[in-house]
Order: structure tokens, then sequence, then C-alpha cells
């Protein structure tokens, strides 16, 4: 059974239960991602939904993800893409990713990911130092959270005028409004929530949905 901190558990199996489509193989990716001990790093399939329908609304082709994990995230975005779309996928963890390109194999859409192991920020500077800059139409945070606010500052310079940002677990758990919690992940995610609502840059929604999920369009 899926759960959500956020709802009451029967309306969010009904929400499930009448908008939910989660291909086969995407089930079968989360299957094998719940037997690791990081599984709770899974984004929820309904979340993989909305990713892939923001996808399709905006008409992306060039793709940014800062976290892997498993691929789960990954497999949503590169079926969604069209055939000659492309996702530039960060993950410092081979393990996992070794996981998720098994069904992006499965799936047929290998060829529109594009696997940077190594450390996400680097890989971003890469891309900045490479002509990428305002390129992209859509990327994906979801990785250390310590270095978000690094993360989000270089995805706004690659990402083009009118193209979006989607930032996940900016409530964390609920954890945000709670002052005695200190901890460098929490604090950052404070830090950064701050910095979206002040930068006039950007315009942005924080959705009460899965752990908290904030949207970020660039002004064009
Ligand atoms: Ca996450």
């Amino acid at each position: 059974m899926f759960k959500n901190w956020l709802i009451d558990q029967d309306i969010y199996n009904y929400v499930l239960t009448v908008s939910l489509h989660e291909q086969e193989i995407l089930c079968q990716l989360r299957e094998e991602t719940k037997k690791l001990k990081e599984s709770a790093m899974l984004i929820p399939p309904e979340e993989g939904q909305l990713i892939a329908l923001l996808i399709q609304l905006i008409g992306a082709k060039k793709t940014l993800e800062i976290g892997v994990f498993t691929g789960y995230s990954t497999l949503w975005t590169a079926l969604a893409l069209p055939q000659d779309g492309c996702l530039i996928a960060c993950e410092r963890n081979e393990q996992w990713t070794t996981i998720g390109k098994r069904y992006w194999e499965k799936a047929g859409v290998n060829h529109k990911i594009d696997l940077r192991l190594g450390e996400a920020l680097q890989t971003l500077e890469n891309l900045l130092e490479n002509s990428h800059a305002e390129t992209f139409d859509f990327i994906f945070i979801d990785a250390d959270k310590e270095n978000e606010l690094e993360y989000y500052k270089k995805a706004l310079q690659l990402l083009r005028p009118g193209g979006l940002i989607v930032i996940d677990n900016t409530l964390w758990s609920g954890l945000v409004i709670n002052p005695t919690v200190q901890d460098p992940e929490t604090t950052a995610i404070r830090m950064l929530n701050q910095k979206l609502y002040s930068d006039d840059r950007i315009q942005l929604s924080l959705l009460t949905f899965a752990d908290g999920l904030t949207l970020v369009r660039k002004k064009l």
C-alpha cells in the first residue's frame, strides 16, 4: 500500500485508483527498488506520472535529472520524451544506475538517456563550460539535499527561458517547520525554499504533493 504523510489514506487510495496509470515496466523497476535499504528515496508513482505530464505539456525535448537513484523517475521521463528527446542523468552511485539501465533497455528508451556518473556539481559545471547554458527545457532536482542550493543555481543557468525546474522533497516530511530540527539536510531545504521565494527571475508553485514538490518556471 502506498502512503503519503500529507493526505488521509482513504483519499490517497482513491486518487490512485482513479488517476494512476503506471506501465508494467515502471512497476517492475519500483518493485525491484523496494528491496534496497534506501528504497524510501524512491518517488511515488503519481509523482512520476506528474513529471511525465509536465514534460509533455511543455513539449520538452532536452532534459536533465540531478539524482537518478535506480532510475525510476528517469524511466518515467524517458518514456514521456519524443523519440529524438534526450535526458542527461547525473548520479554518483553506479550500483543504483546498473539496476535502472536494465529497465531502460527493456523499455526501449536507453538511447534517450545520457548517464553521467560522478559528482553532479562537476557534471553541471562541465555542461555550462560546453555551451549548454539556457538549452534545457526541463530539469528535475532530487539528489543530496546539502548541495541543493548549488544544484538549483546551476540548473537555472542551464534552463532555457520559459523552461521548468521541478524540485523534490521541499517539505521534507514536514521537518521544515520544526525549529528544533537543525540538521544539514533540513537546513539546506529551508534555505532553498527561502531563496526560491525571493528569486525574481522565476515564477513558482510549491505543491503539497508527494513530499512537497516545487515547480519553478524561468521567466522569459
Ligand atoms: Ca526524493
